[in-house]
């Protein structure tokens, strides 16, 4: 070689490269397959410079050039001593970024599995599986290192470079050779960073949170009006640390505890917070802290798991029914790799999971809980960390990034988690030894990943992780889905079914209010049939509580002209308006526009518009106007945008603050009250004519959930439900709590009509900002495909919503048969997506794939 081995600075790499060009290929190289968080279909390869060879594992991040002058960390997803072929030019690693992998072998596979099923690229996989923190999107940023304090040896290059690094911002590597002259930036660049005195910013958003908190607090002695007053007159002469300790008062929210003379009411400030809301300098709140007003110290902050806790009760003692599910669950669990749980509503399935979890992490091996939803699941965490103590992790969405990579990193390390509770993101957290998955709520829509890429199904994607893990999976459910339950039927599954509700709690009773007819005999004024009314009126005086449930959140979903029949609808979707009351606005429930509430029609100039239908907003209006006594929380979307609002209202109901819940589908999922006399599901026709083949089944699923909440202790809980088709045999199964029945009847039609089990769907969809391309390519599409796929190619047709974000949209859609082959299926939609971009017109249409739509 023509440089040095020891030349190990990018820039030597570099020069190194140019050299190797011009070198035979020399046969003992490593080469690394590299993942790229970009849209590409194949990782690409770099070969492993010798002095890395020792350091590199599968699993580690590197940083990789790309381009001219692009550089990306990649993730190492394979070692290789093959060359590429001769005509490839092959660049090297520049570094590594991790010392240990933070992905196992498995992971890998399971992400590969994922792209392949679920029709996309590896590159998207990566980013919906790692926190951003761990990303590294889009190109490398660096940043000073703001511990570093000692310069004292640095070159007058090296000082020169870091002098031109904001001090608080990242910079992009690529952006360097442009500043300030300095043309060999990149050894510098390498150097600083071995001296630790710059760092790799991992994420370009939010900052990296450490375990470690520093935090800072009002002195104990001027907790007292008189005391903070003066050290404020003091500061009349320090501006600058005056506004610092005004500001640590507004968001320690100091003048309660002030006022209290109670210091243990100051909230929690965090140093970094502080300085960067009030753009202030630690020099400034040193001064502070110099002077006695303020205390700087240190906090081990992890809401990731309950590491302190100690299990507070044992293992619950099971009942007959559960004992006998749990011996059947052993059972099935000995010779098959999943098993279906189907227990009714407070049958106690959670009960039987933990018995289950205790054996599973006393053979020393590690447990995936994953819940469709975690932020609705506060009460399910509460009893897990019970049981299980600081053995309990969290993967929550709604927690800082920071934290997320604190668990990832936790997991990779020798001591992780062994109970993993999460929602579908915690199925790509590397696991060392994963015995058993428990999928609760099994037959959630909630597990299907709408957007984006990859549109994956949580529970059937851990069933191939668990296969690729050699663990044991159980799908829970008091209302399986109609695919999962006819797998159990069919033997490929185990099925173990618990039909007592434990301790003898009765299911509540069901009674029909026929919309359609009170209507007609004037017997429905508001929202209320009478008995509904009749029974809130009963449990609001007993002192007792009601849930009722609409599910659309709103005051109405439309608005209409009286005399013209004019409705407004979104300028850049096809969908009407919905009706918001408490601002006033419409408001595009798919893309989120908001519009003025027209005063008077726009095509007659009418001044009467009226709403029609109803949300949870006019259900919350109309009990405000029927019962004084009524003390409402109301559960949606809109009133839960903030982290804590949810546990918050469930709360409030739960310790009586408020006696009536209205809510969405929200209020259906996890919740166990007591003192819920009746339950009320206002409409359940909107979940019964949902245009979907899977309609029926979850119309059943949504008004069991419901009804469940329905109960007060040792008394039978009444549900009243309201719909304008009370003949439907539907109905009936839901009022009989005739799973079977309901399943007997949908699983017939799939098979008489063709849909899942019986062939699984994949949809092509086509969008365009132009209809006419749109549907152009879509018929193009269809074309080039029906030759393959004959009749059960369906399509191109228009979806409900036609138009979304001023995209318009079309649909193939394609029953793929037992006995076609997942690869070849694939193949063939891959290649006509490929030729469509070829197209003369039609290349910059969009397409993608939604594999087994929910
Ligand atoms: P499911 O998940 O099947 O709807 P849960 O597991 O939530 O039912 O159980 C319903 C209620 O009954 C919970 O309050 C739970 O604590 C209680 N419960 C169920 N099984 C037991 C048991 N073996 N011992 C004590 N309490 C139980
Ligand atoms: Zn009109
Ligand atoms: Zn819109």
């Amino acid at each position: 070689m023509v440089f040095t081995k020891n030349d190990n600075t990018l820039f030597g790499l570099c020069a190194r490269w140019v050299a190797r060009k011009a070198l035979p290929s020399p046969s003992v190289d490593t080469y690394a397959k590299i993942l790229l968080p970009l849209a590409l279909t194949q990782p690409y390869t770099y070969r492993v410079p010798d002095r890395l060879a020792g350091a590199l594992q599968v699993g580690c991040r590197v940083l990789v050039p790309l381009g001219v002058r692009k550089r990306y960390a990649g993730l190492v997803v394979g070692l290789t001593d093959e060359a590429p072929a001769a005509h490839l030019k092959v660049r090297d690693i520049i570094d590594v970024l991790d010392s240990r992998p933070v992905l196992f072998d498995e992971q890998v596979k399971f992400w590969q599995w994922i792209a392949f099923y679920y029709m996309c690229t590896m590159g998207e996989v990566m980013k919906t599986a790692l926190p951003a923190g761990l990303k590294l999107e889009g190109e490398v940023r660096i940043r000073k290192n703001p511990g570093f304090i000692d310069e004292s040896d640095l070159t007058s290059d090296e000082q020169r470079l870091l002098n031109l690094l904001p001090d608080r911002k990242a910079m992009r590597l690529s952006d360097f050779p442009e500043i300030g002259g300095i043309t060999t930036v990149f050894p510098l660049v390498k150097s600083l960073m071995e001296r630790r005195a710059i760092e790799v910013e991992e994420h370009l958003t939010r900052a990296f949170r450490p375990a470690i908190m520093r935090c800072v607090r009002l002195s104990a002695s001027l907790c007292a009006p008189e005391a903070l007053t003066a050290t404020l007159n003091i500061l009349k002469r320090a501006p600058k640390q005056q506004s610092l300790l005004l500001s640590y008062v507004g968001m320690a929210d100091a003048m309660t505890a002030v006022a209290a003379h109670n210091p243990a009411a100051l909230k929690e400030v965090e140093v970094a917070r502080l300085l960067d809301e009030t753009d202030s300098s630690h020099t400034i709140l040193k001064a502070l802290a110099g002077r006695g007003v303020l205390e700087v110290y240190t906090v081990e902050k992890s809401r990731l798991g309950f590491d302190a806790q100690q299990p507070t009760v044992g293992l619950p003692d099971l009942s007959p029914a559960q004992q006998q599910a749990l011996d059947e669950l052993h059972q099935a669990l000995a010779d098959r790799d999943i098993c279906l749980l189907h227990g009714i509503t407070s049958s106690g399935k959670t009960e039987v999971y933990q018995r289950l979890i205790d054996e599973t992490l006393a053979r020393g091996e590690q447990v995936l809980f994953l819940v469709p939803e975690i932020a609705l699941t506060t009460q399910l965490m509460q009893r897990l960390a019970k049981v299980f103590g600081g053995r309990l992790g969290v993967y929550h969405s709604g927690f800082p990034d920071s934290e997320r990579v604190e668990l990832w990193r936790r997991q990779c390390s020798d001591n992780p988690y062994p109970l993993i509770l999460g929602a579908r993101s915690a199925l790509f957290l590397p696991f060392r030894k994963l015995g058993l998955i428990v999928v609760d709520e099994e037959h959630d829509a909630s597990y299907k990943q709408q957007e984006p890429a990859p549109r994956y199904v949580a529970r059937d994607a851990a069933l191939v992780l668990a296969r690729l893990s050699g663990a044991k999976v159980v799908l829970g459910s008091a209302t399986p889905s109609v695919e999962s339950y006819h797998h159990a039927r069919s033997g490929k599954y185990g099925l173990v079914e618990l039909r007592e509700r434990y301790g003898g709690k009765a299911l509540p009773k069901i009674v029909v209010e026929d919309v359609a007819d009170l209507k007609y005999r004037r017997m429905m004024p508001s929202v209320f049939s009478p008995r509904l009314l009749d029974e809130l009126k009963q449990a609001l005086h007993n002192g007792e509580q009601a849930i009722l449930f609409q599910n659309r959140r709103g005051y109405a979903p439309t608005l209409q002209c009286n005399r013209c029949g004019w409705t407004p609808h979104c300028e850049r979707c096809d969908v009407p308006l919905t009706v918001h009351q408490h601002n006033g606005l419409l408001l595009c429930h798919y893309c989120g526009a908001t519009y003025q509430m027209p005063v008077a029609c726009p095509k007659c100039g009418h001044t009467e518009l009226r709403d029609r239908g109803f949300g949870t907003e006019k259900v919350e209006e109309a009990v405000v106007n029927s019962f004084a006594e009524a003390r409402v929380a109301r559960m949606d979307l809109d009133t839960t945008r903030k982290r804590t609002a949810y546990d918050e209202i469930i709360r409030q109901f739960s310790a009586g603050e408020k006696n009536v819940l209205i809510g969405t589908q929200m209020v259906t999922k996890g919740l166990d009250f007591d003192k819920v006399r009746v339950v009320g599901i206002l409409s359940a026709d909107q979940a019964i004519n949902a245009p979907d083949f899977r309609a029926y089944e979850r119309a059943f699923q949504l008004m069991t959930q419901v009804a469940g909440r329905a109960g007060r202790k040792g008394e039978q809980g009444l549900v009243v439900l309201q719909t304008h088709q009370a003949k439907l045999p539907l109905i009936r199964q839901i009022v009989e709590n005739d799973y079977a029945g309901m399943y007997e009847e949908q699983i017939a039609e799939r098979e008489q009509y063709v849909y899942p089990p019986y062939c699984r769907l994949i949809v092509v969809y086509v969008r365009h900002s132009r209809e006419d391309l749109c549907v152009g390519a879509s018929n193009w599409l269809a074309e080039l495909l029906r030759p393959h796929f004959g009749t059960q190619l369906l399509g191109p047709d228009r979806p409900l919503v036609g138009r979304v974000h001023s995209l318009y949209i079309r649909k193939i859609l394609l029953k793929v048969l037992p006995q076609q082959q997942t690869a070849a299926v694939r193949q063939v939609l891959w290649m006509a997506r490929k030729a469509l971009s070829g197209h003369a017109l039609y290349k910059r249409v969009d397409v993608f794939f939604d594999v087994d739509p929910q």
